[in-house]
């Protein structure tokens, strides 16, 4: 622990009340002395998971996954103890000497691949404002996405095949964890390209529109299912919406990118897409662990009314609320 001195560690853990940074992750209901939640640990019911305020710890009776205030940030957000600590000293507004950059937080396993991932990602962004981006800038225009949009959601646009597969290939992106190249051709070319990413942020995959006009050239393309990315686990805009459907007390279930960008227009944060219309109980895990309304937004007039229904059947099934 030398990047933060005992001297902090201890403090922050007096002036952190365990029941205020817990409480903006869950919603917690008071119970004589002590404070009770549904657990995000394990598929709970039945609020299981105990706040003693006393001894500043939290215990889950059904999973046993307990701890104290750092702990807690610790495994909700996946990450190393020293981020816990800055964390929480970020969210009660301690002052750390120490810093933020100094200590080393845990490579993630696929590390690389979300830098192969980030560095196409920058191309992407490159390409939209060079000359070739021209007839995508004017379509994203035309849709009314501002350049807050474009620039927070990393929207970009990949050129003719040619060029995008001679890129791939000189830039070493052909990694098969990128998803990027299929028979040695860019996957994606002549599209705009939004990127997907986990619950923590990292880049894992692409949603890509075509300019093209043509009725035999799909609209909309994703990244085929790689090592990192299957689609039924991820919910498109949830690292990003989560804070603000928490904040809120709501989140916006639509079906597409599109849809989410069209709510981010209105200033509205805290809307996620499932990029499809079949739901998997993984999504639902990861919606049911915001505790908050799910409002589905109905979804387009293709797939009509029973998608809509079948989510709600779903969520009702795992005791989400919906309006
Ligand atoms: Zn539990």
């Amino acid at each position: 622990m030398s990047w933060i001195n005992d001297k902090d560690l201890e403090a922050i853990r007096k002036q952190a009340n365990i029941v205020d940074v817990i409480s903006q992750y869950l919603t917690l209901e008071k119970k004589n002395k002590s404070y009770v939640a549904l657990c995000p640990f394990h598929d709970d019911h039945n609020p299981s998971l105990n706040i003693n305020t006393d001894k500043q710890i939290f215990k889950c009776f059904t999973c046993g996954t307990g701890g104290d205030v750092f702990g807690f940030v610790q495994k909700i957000e996946n990450i190393s103890f020293p981020e816990a600590v800055v964390k929480v000293a970020q969210m009660i507004g301690y002052q750390l000497d120490t810093p933020q950059n100094s200590f080393a937080p845990k490579v993630h396993k696929h590390q690389e691949t979300f830098d192969l991932l980030q560095k196409y990602i920058k191309y992407t962004q490159y390409e939209l404002v060079s000359q070739d981006g021209v007839l995508a800038m004017e379509y994203l225009r035309k849709r009314h996405i501002n350049e807050d949009v474009i620039r927070r959601f990393e929207i970009g646009y990949v050129p003719n095949q040619k060029q995008a597969t001679q890129y791939l290939l000189a830039q070493n992106l052909t990694d098969p964890k990128c998803g990027l190249l299929a028979d040695g051709r860019a996957v994606f070319h002549d599209r705009i390209t939004i990127p997907i990413h986990d619950e923590n942020g990292h880049p894992l995959a692409f949603t890509a529109r075509t300019l093209s006009t043509s009725k035999d050239v799909p609209k909309y393309i994703n990244t085929a299912q790689t090592e990192i990315y299957e689609k039924g686990k991820v919910v498109f805009n949830y690292h990003r919406a989560k804070s603000f459907c928490r904040k809120n007390k709501r989140c916006i279930l639509t079906e597409g990118a599109m849809d989410v960008l069209a709510f981010e227009k209105a200033d509205i944060h805290e809307s996620v897409a499932c990029l499809g219309t079949a739901m998997t109980s993984t999504q639902l895990n990861l919606l049911k662990r915001l505790q908050v309304v799910i409002t589905v937004c109905p979804v387009g007039v293709r797939q009509g009314q029973a998608a809509t229904n079948k989510f709600i059947e779903m969520a009702v099934d795992n005791r989400i609320d919906t309006t």
